[in-house]
């Protein structure tokens, strides 16, 4: 913009000064040439009349003088003095321009150009009484050789006026830029100089409003699209049809075991296992796919769809899921739905073979007695297995709903123990109850079932005239309950606590039990936030901690 002002400036001022130059010697030149005529013409009366008084004599002193060429001629146009040239030489000058025009209208003028000699001539020429005629001529450079003398000044000054114009050019133009340069377009309706930019700026300042509620809207739903993305454990990847990501949340991150949300790179980078590659390829092939992907011990369920735009297929969106929970509360469900079946068989199967064998008339009269204690048993077992399963329900279903009530864990760990005194002496084990009194918040027959299921293995897994050791403590209330039994191997601490777990299933299955006891105690612990804690030594013992 700066370089077409000032081209445009320097264009102007070139024609403006050179129609001046040339307009300034125009008028110059007609001025220049009328005065010379007028004073030809001066000169001319000037001289008749010193002729009248002096006759043609007078021409002769004259002319010494005057720097005009002068000559008279008779009416014929024949040349009777020449103040330059022998008159006799020259020839009629009748034809002439200025003596035509003497003669016929008593004065006459005329120019003539030389071209060798570069020089123009003036003559003026009048009707003198006595019927000559006077003509007085002088000879003057044309304006071109003018113009050649002053040459080397002219050029002086056209070059000091082109120097002049172009830094007058360069500075005007950078000074009607300068204001459009100075406004600031974020707020251009400010500081404007000029009114013709004001319909421009005021259309730049509504285009910026928009602008800016448009980023506004967009960087509200890029978050809002963020909040929704960074929020959810889902892991979800948007992939273009050149299976490039454009989105990738910090759990896909996360789940495919990459340090940051990766975008611009092929989704193949991020994980190469077959599910994987085949949920990506078929949505990009358009179709709907679902598979499942084991990543580091967890199971993901990855969903991908084929994004369509106009019947196109533009890429896919991938959803991963992690399904470990859910398969293992699906495996836990079936294992359970087997265990339940096969504890209940268990002892139904032998109550209906003993109730049989009497039915039939088999049994022999004093074999009814023990085998009807056997029904009973197992038939005991049934319902407190049954009520086991209830419980345990109960809790899976949150159906509890009973009061919180304060208790005082000695309380219940002597009554515990009371209740289980028989089975211990049974085998000789020695059952002390120690420590304060500790009393929390919680429901009574939970706390009392866990401590029973705790003390009751104590006895259980004990040795013959081992001893068990219970103690309470208080500020935290906690339970210890230490026995001199066989201790649970390592590997098996975590285990069980799940339901129908038993270590080592043949000599349990002397002892009797169906491994619920543990779960139960696990459940209960959890609804009261009570932490459980193991200490075990294999043939040594086991001290089991319950901490509220
Ligand atoms: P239930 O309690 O339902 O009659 P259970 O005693 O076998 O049956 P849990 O109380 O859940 O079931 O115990 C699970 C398993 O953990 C037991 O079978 C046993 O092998 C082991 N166990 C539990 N407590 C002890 C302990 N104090 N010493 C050694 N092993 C134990
Ligand atoms: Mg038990």
């Amino acid at each position: 913009m700066t370089r077409k002002i000032f081209i445009s400036i320097i264009a102007v001022a070139t024609v403006v000064f050179g129609a001046a130059l040339m307009l300034i010697m125009g008028v110059l030149h007609g001025y220049y040439y009328d005065q010379y005529t007028a004073q030809l013409k001066n000169d001319a009366i000037y001289i008749s009349e010193g002729m009248k008084i002096s006759g043609e004599a007078y021409l002769e002193s004259i002319s010494r003088d005057s720097n005009n060429r002068i000559t008279l001629l008779d009416e014929k146009g024949d040349v009777l003095y020449d103040s330059e040239v022998d008159a006799s030489t020259l020839q009629n000058h009748r034809e002439r321009q200025e003596i035509n025009e003497a003669i016929i209208l008593s004065e006459g003028t005329s120019e003539r150009y030389s071209e060798t000699l570069s020089v123009k001539t003036f003559y003026y020429a009048m009707l003198l009484d006595d019927g000559n005629i006077l003509r007085v001529s002088n000879s003057t450079y044309t304006t071109t050789t003018l113009i050649k003398n002053i040459l080397q000044p002219l050029i002086f000054v056209v070059l000091l006026a082109i120097i002049l114009s172009l830094f007058l050019a360069f500075r005007l133009a950078k000074r009607i830029v300068m204001p459009i340069n100075m406004i600031d377009l974020e707020n251009p309706g400010s500081q404007n100089e000029y009114e013709e930019l004001a319909p421009l700026l005021a259309r730049i300042s509504v285009q910026n409003r928009q602008i800016r509620k448009q980023i506004e809207e967009l960087n509200r739903k890029r978050q809002e699209f963020s909040v929704i993305t960074e929020n959810m454990n889902e892991g979800l990847i948007v992939i273009n049809n050149m299976t490039n990501i454009l989105s990738c949340n910090q759990s896909a991150a996360d789940i495919l075991g990459i340090s940051e949300p990766q975008t611009d790179r092929s989704i193949f980078v991020l994980n190469r296992s077959e599910p994987f590659r085949n949920a990506a390829e078929g949505a990009l092939a358009g179709e709907r796919s679902e598979n499942e992907l084991v990543l580091n011990s967890r199971t993901y369920h990855i969903i991908a769809n084929p994004v369509m735009r106009k019947g196109k297929i533009e890429g896919a969106v991938i959803f991963l899921l992690d399904v470990t929970e859910k398969n293992e509360r699906d495996n836990f469900r079936r294992e359970f739905t087997a265990n339940v079946s096969h504890e209940l068989k268990t002892p139904l199967t032998s109550i209906s073979g003993y109730a049989q064998i009497i039915k039939d008339g088999i049994a022999k009269e004093e074999d009814i007695v023990p085998f009807a204690g056997k029904i009973y048993n197992e038939a005991a077992r049934l319902v407190s297995l049954i009520n086991d399963i209830i419980k345990l329900s109960q809790m899976d279903e949150g159906l509890i709903k009973e009061e919180q009530v304060y208790v005082d864990l000695r309380d219940i760990a002597k009554a515990v123990a009371e209740r289980l005194a028989g089975e211990a002496a049974n085998r000789n084990i020695d059952i002390t109850v120690d420590g304060e009194s500790a009393t929390i918040r919680g429901i009574h027959y939970m706390i009392d079932e866990m401590i029973f299921n705790i003390v009751d293995n104590a006895i259980k897994y004990n040795r013959e005239g081992g001893s068990i050791t219970i103690k309470v403590f208080d500020g935290p209330a906690s339970i210890v309950v230490e026995d001199t039994g066989v201790g649970i191997p390592v590997a098996e601490r975590e285990r069980i606590f799940e339901r129908f777990y038993r270590v080592d299933k043949s000599h349990s299955k002397d002892i009797g039990g169906t491994g619920l006891g543990l779960s139960i105690v696990k459940h209960f612990a959890a609804y009261h936030n009570a932490d459980i804690k193991l200490e075990s030594q294999e043939n040594q013992g086991t001290t089991v901690t319950l901490t509220f």
